[in-house]
């Protein structure tokens, strides 16, 4: 009978457990009775002991079955144990975890990559980033805020780096010692996350803890200008593209021998249209904004916030939008808003990046992309 069961047919076994040298776990169950709860149909659209690999759509098409494969559960084993490290190192440092709204009447930065939703009779956006609602916390007074949670965007482009629903992991601080002070929280919460996450899968002998990289603090500060020469385009203040970034992270590991990096002091030219990022008091051709890097990917943006309302209103008007359409993000700034800076850090590329894997599709269980909505 055992003989004509499918694969991945689910059953109730009883038995006698020997040991076995034959099995990889060591113990092998002779049955004395066996009871089928769900016989699987064949053939199976996916093979999942299959040693030959199937393509990355296949495999989407048919995720739970690709899902049991002990390879594809290791990454979310280590995705939940990196998001561990973080609430634990954030709850630490005193940032309370909270949670914005994702329907929204306008979008962070406005543009082309909002997605639209009938919201009744009146039009809605999906939230972007939680950018605007984190800042208003500041003027709340929560002081320090971190959320996990979704964030949307229309990415029309087919790259393996966006994907349409992604997990943004954001922070934001009051009265930040200066901009270092953000890159010193962000720094210490990344390594510490890290670590914890290399112990809580090693324990459980996850192979993709030996692969995951060292985060020596304090990482490397690198200024933009230092990256354009790096890229034989002094001065050009243009913003970086993907082969950019791919060899300015090769740069900083031969160099800098560090595979995290911040990229600062960004000139003002290329972030006009983040109106909230706060243009450097003695130089004002250049913003407090950074990226952080790790081995040539971009896995988080942040800076140092505009809180004066008058500034922020002339950002607004020179980056082309209307402040009357931000009435109530500009509320928050009217009756004292604290200085504040933080950062947007997507969880999904940062998996991605350690679990090593060739697209970030596969550092999220159900990924929807230009082309995929189910399953
Ligand atoms: P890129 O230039 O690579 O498209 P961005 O500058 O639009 O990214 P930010 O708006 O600064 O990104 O968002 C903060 C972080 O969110 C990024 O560093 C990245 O880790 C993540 N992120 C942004 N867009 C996406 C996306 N479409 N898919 C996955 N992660 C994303």
């Amino acid at each position: 009978m055992l003989g004509e069961l499918p694969r991945e047919s689910v059953v109730e076994v009883e038995g006698v457990v020997r040991r076995s040298e034959k099995s990889h776990r060591g113990v092998e169950v002779f049955p004395t009775s066996l009871r089928v709860l769900s016989r699987a149909e064949a053939p199976l659209p996916l093979g999942v002991v299959d040693k030959v690999g199937a393509e990355l759509n296949t495999r989407l098409d048919h995720r739970v079955l690709d899902l049991r494969k002990p390879s594809v559960r290791a990454i979310f084993e280590l995705r939940a144990a990196v998001l561990e490290g973080f609430r634990r190192a954030y709850t630490e440092r005193g940032f309370l975890e909270v949670e914005t709204p994702k329907l929204l009447r306008q979008g962070a930065e406005g543009g082309a990559t909002l997605f639209r939703v009938d919201y009744f009779d009146r039009p809605a956006f999906l939230a972007q980033s939680p950018q605007l609602y984190k800042q208003m916390l500041m003027s709340a007074g929560f002081e320090r805020v971190f959320e996990i949670a979704p964030a949307f965007r229309a990415e029309p482009s087919d790259t393996v780096r966006h994907i349409t629903e992604f997990t943004s992991l954001d922070a934001e601080m009051a009265y930040p010692d200066g901009p270092d002070e953000l890159r010193q929280v962000l720094e210490s919460v990344v390594a510490e996350s890290l670590r914890f996450a290399r112990d809580r899968i090693g324990e459980r002998g996850n192979p993709l803890a030996d692969g995951l990289p060292e985060a020596k603090t304090p990482f490397p500060r690198i200024p933009f200008s230092r990256c354009e020469e790096w890229l034989g385009r002094p001065g050009a203040e243009r913003d970086l593209g993907t082969e950019d970034e791919k060899i300015i992270g090769a740069r900083a590991m031969q160099e800098l021998g560090s595979p995290f990096y911040f990229i600062v002091d960004y000139p003002t030219a290329v972030k006009a249209q983040t109106f909230y990022a706060q243009r450097q008091d003695a130089h004002p051709d250049l913003t407090y904004y950074f990226d952080l890097g790790l081995r040539g990917l971009e896995i988080t943006s942040g800076g140092i916030r505009e809180h004066r309302i008058d500034r922020l209103t002339e950002n607004l008007v020179s980056a082309g939008l209307d402040p009357s359409s931000f009435e109530s993000y500009l509320e928050a700034f009217r009756y004292g808003m604290p200085p504040h800076g933080g950062w947007g850090f997507g969880v999904d590329r940062f998996v991605w990046a350690l679990a090593g894997v060739p697209n970030i599709r596969e550092a999220r269980l159900f990924p929807r992309d230009r082309y995929r909505l189910e399953p």
